[in-house]
Order: structure tokens, then C-alpha cells, then sequence
């Protein structure tokens, strides 16, 4: 097939929150984006209000906490699209608990979700974003957390895999500079998504006392800043981890 004339970005977590708001902003930006969750009816909705909106976007639908499946996506798409730019491992979950208490699954679902697919992903994409011809070269942005940055408590398995993803992408920034891809973290504070809205009202409060500018912040703040290290403005950036908190963290 023809190579898509559009850079084209691959969005994890695209079905919703931050993933949504991101899927949307690459697309205005004027990249085909193609979003990624387990929720099929949920991405169409972020996809057709894209297409209602003049982007350009499709659905992937795959859990990409099976290997196997998401590096197999991955390459699938490099082929159709006969490129791939922009890779955004958003997808992520939680399972809290105290570390006396957390259970072996709790710890291997969340580190399989939030880190090793990052892993999977950057290494099906590595080799297509290294034949990209153009100036702007491969673009790997990993969705990270303040929590991976400082820990927290009630939350060592998704504290470790954030952490983790900070590892993975300042080694592959310092491995893939010379093929002209940068990596680079973004690291949310509080942000108002299905994530945050599940907290008790009494942690809320007491998470907003902890922010200098006095608020959560939105999805659009994220991809705002993720819309950045994707553009030709980020080109001298790479191996960064960027808090998107309000101050929270510093
Ligand atoms: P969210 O509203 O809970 O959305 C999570 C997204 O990940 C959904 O699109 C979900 O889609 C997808 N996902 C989860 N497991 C998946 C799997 N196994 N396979 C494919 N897709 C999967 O979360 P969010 O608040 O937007 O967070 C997005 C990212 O930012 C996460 O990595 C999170 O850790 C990070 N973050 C968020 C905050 C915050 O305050 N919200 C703060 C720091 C960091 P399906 O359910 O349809 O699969």
C-alpha cells in the first residue's frame, strides 16, 4: 500500500481520558492517529467526533497487555500505513493497596499494562520509525505519573511501573538518538479523568492542598504538551520527563 501522506501517531488508551484528549490534538495537529483501547464502542465515539472535526483517525482494538497481540498490531500498522511517526504509550491502570497487602496479580497486571507493553511497543516501532525519510524524525512519548517520579503510598506496583517507564525511556533515547528518535516522559499530576473521579471527595481536597495552582488539571493539558514533543518544535529534546502538574511536583 501506498505510504499514508500524513505522519501517522498510534495512541494507547485513546478510548477515553487523557489517551481521548491526546487522540484528538494529533489529529487537529494533522497527523492520521490511530487510537488504541480494549473499548471498541468508546474509541468509535473519539474517532467520529475526529472525522466530525476534519481529522483523520481509525480504531485499533487490542489489549496491549497481551504481547503477542500488540506488538503483532503494531507491526501491522507500520505496513498499512507504510510509516509510523509518533507512538503514545498512554494506556494505564491502577490497582492501589497497601504493599503488605497487595496481591501477585495486582503487582504483575499493572506492571504488565503500564510498562512492559511500552517495551513491546517501542520495540515493534523502533524499526519503522528509523526508515522515516523526513526531517521530523520517530517521536516515542511514554505517559508516565508524579507518583513514578516521588512514589506513593498505596501504590508500589503502579509507582514502580511509572518509574519503570522513565528507565525505559532514557535508555531508549540515549540507543535510538543516532536514528534520529527522541523518547520522552510526560509525567501527569492529578488530572480530572475516570482515574481521579473514582477518589474519595476527603483525598481530593487533600491532593488540591498539595497543588500550587489549586486545581486538577485537564486531559487537553496533557495533550498539549505531548502535541509539543510530537512536533518539529521538540526536535532537541529527547530523554526529558516532563511534570504536567501544576506545580506538585519540583
Ligand atoms: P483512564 O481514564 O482510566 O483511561 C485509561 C485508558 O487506558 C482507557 O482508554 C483504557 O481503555 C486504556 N487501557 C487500560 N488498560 C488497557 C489495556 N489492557 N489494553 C488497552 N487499553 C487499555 O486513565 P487516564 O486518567 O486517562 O490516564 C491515562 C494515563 O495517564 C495512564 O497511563 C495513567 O496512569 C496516567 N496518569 C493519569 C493521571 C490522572 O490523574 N488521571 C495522573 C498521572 C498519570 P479500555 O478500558 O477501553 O481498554
Amino acid at each position: 500500500m501506498a505510504m499514508n501522506e500524513k505522519r501517522v501517531a498510534i495512541v494507547t488508551g485513546g478510548s477515553r481520558g487523557i489517551g481521548a484528549a491526546i487522540v484528538k490534538r494529533l489529529a487537529k495537529d494533522g497527523l492520521h492517529v490511530v487510537a488504541v483501547a480494549r473499548n471498541a464502542d468508546k474509541l468509535a465515539e473519539v474517532v467520529a467526533a475526529v472525522v466530525a472535526a476534519g481529522g483523520s483517525a481509525e480504531v485499533a482494538v487490542c489489549d496491549i497487555a497481551d504481547p503477542k497481540a500488540f506488538g503483532d498490531l503494531i507491526d501491522g500498522l507500520a505496513d498499512k500505513h507504510g510509516r509510523l511517526d509518533v507512538l503514545v504509550n498512554n494506556a494505564g491502570i491502577t490497582k492501589d493497596d497497601l504493599v503488605l497487602r497487595m496481591t501477585d496479580e495486582a503487582f504483575d497486571t499493572v506492571i504488565a499494562t503500564n510498562l512492559k507493553s511500552a517495551f513491546v511497543a517501542t520495540r515493534a516501532a523502533a524499526r519503522p520509525m528509523m526508515r522515516l525519510k523526513g526531517a521530523i524524525g520517530g517521536r516515542i512519548i511514554n505517559i508516565s505519573s508524579v507518583s513514578g517520579v516521588v512514589g506513593n503510598a498505596g501504590q508500589a506496583n503502579y509507582a514502580a511501573s511509572k518509574a519503570g517507564l522513565i528507565g525505559l525511556s532514557k535508555s531508549v533515547a540515549k540507543e535510538l538518538a543516532k536514528k534520529n528518535i527522541t523518547c520522552n516522559v510526560v509525567a501527569p499530576g492529578f488530572i480530572a479523568t475516570d482515574m481521579t473521579q473514582v477518589l474519595p471527595d476527603q483525598i481530593k481536597d487533600t491532593v488540591k492542598g498539595l497543588i500550587p495552582l489549586q486545581r486538577f488539571g485537564q486531559a487537553e493539558e496533557i495533550a498539549g504538551v505531548v502535541s509539543f514533543l510530537a512536533s518539529a518544535d521538540a526536535s532537541y529534546v529527547t530523554g526529558q520527563v516532563i511534570c504536567v502538574d501544576g506545580g506538585m511536583v519540583m
